[in-house]
């Protein structure tokens, strides 16, 4: 049984027995490789880098898909760029007020092998009426079109390779441009502790466009290093400031049951560590 190794830098990496590799595939994008681990189930990897597992994917999905929902409070219209997997998609449809949600991934492969090998991740979301997939670069699709929403999630990976530009001012910029009024963005902006570089720079980025711009966590175990960063970005100051007993109220009429998100982890997660407040200059 060998070893997948993540490796952050020649010095640190997280390691995992693979119990049987389901699938492996140089896509026209990325290196892609599915495999089963006794801790973490069915894990994904791009490029050598951990996606997704089955153990620990609601951490992230509900984190990254309910704050900005319920922080917004009604949200029809949805935009993902990136979430092939489904775990976002499969968030942003349990709220009953979305109406329509696009999603935008450059790799089909990832969809496909994600329905296949990683099910309990769109769970049958990509087939919800609501759904439309759009297979392009999120960035190339986002200046091109017209269309406005309320919520823009970016499910992307690291700023390397195909995600390096979704960490881009033009890429902020343009989904500033599609946000209606009272819109809110929000990111996956890796983990500070090993990528402060990354959350100072999107700092820098949003603050140039948007009223308001945090971040805000959640520790999720694969992604090595400790609490991991969501951007944040609206021009409704409002919107982060929600009282936890609105976001209650609001999580309770969507019927939304979560293993993770909670009304006050919603607003506890906003309260950053003082090195971070610090790098960003808060
Ligand atoms: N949860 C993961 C994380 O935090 O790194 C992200 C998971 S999801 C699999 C990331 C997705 O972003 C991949 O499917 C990848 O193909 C997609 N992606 C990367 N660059 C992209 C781009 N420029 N446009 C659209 N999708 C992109």
């Amino acid at each position: 049984m060998s070893d997948f190794v993540e490796a952050f830098s020649s010095e640190y990496s997280q390691a995992f027995k693979v119990g049987e590799i389901l699938f492996e595939e140089q896509t026209g994008q990325h290196h892609l490789v599915i495999f089963h681990n006794a801790v973490f189930g069915r894990v994904m990897a791009l490029d050598g880098i951990i996606q997704t597992t089955e153990a620990d994917e609601f951490i992230y999905h509900e984190m990254l898909a309910h704050v900005p929902l319920l922080a917004h409070g009604n949200a029809a219209r949805v935009l993902i760029i990136g979430g092939g997997d489904g775990g976002i998609l499969r968030e942003v449809i349990r709220h009953a007020q979305v109406t329509s949600v696009t999603l935008v991934e450059i790799d089909q492969r990832v969809i496909d092998l994600s329905r296949r090998y990683l099910p309990h991740h769109s769970r049958g979301a990509f087939d919800d009426p609501r759904a439309r997939v759009v297979i392009d670069d999120g960035l190339g699709w986002v200046l091109q079109t017209t269309d406005t929403f309320d919520v823009i999630i970016c499910d992307s990976t690291d700023p390397i390779g195909p995600g390096e530009k979704l960490f881009q001012q033009d890429f902020y910029t343009a989904c500033k441009r599609r946000l209606a009024k009272g819109g809110i963005l929000a990111t996956q902006n890796g983990v500070p502790f090993l990528q402060l570089d990354e959350v100072q720079a999107t700092a820098r980025r949003l603050k140039r466009l948007f009223g308001d711009w945090h971040f805000y966590t959640a520790a999720v175990p694969t992604y090595i290093g400790g609490i991991m960063t969501f951007g944040w970005a609206s021009d409704d100051p409002a919107a982060r400031r929600v009282d936890t007993a609105t976001i209650q109220s609001r999580y309770e009429r969507a019927g939304i049951v979560t293993r993770y998100y909670t009304p006050e982890i919603h607003h506890a997660a906003f309260a950053l560590p003082k090195y971070i407040l610090t790098a960003i200059g808060k």
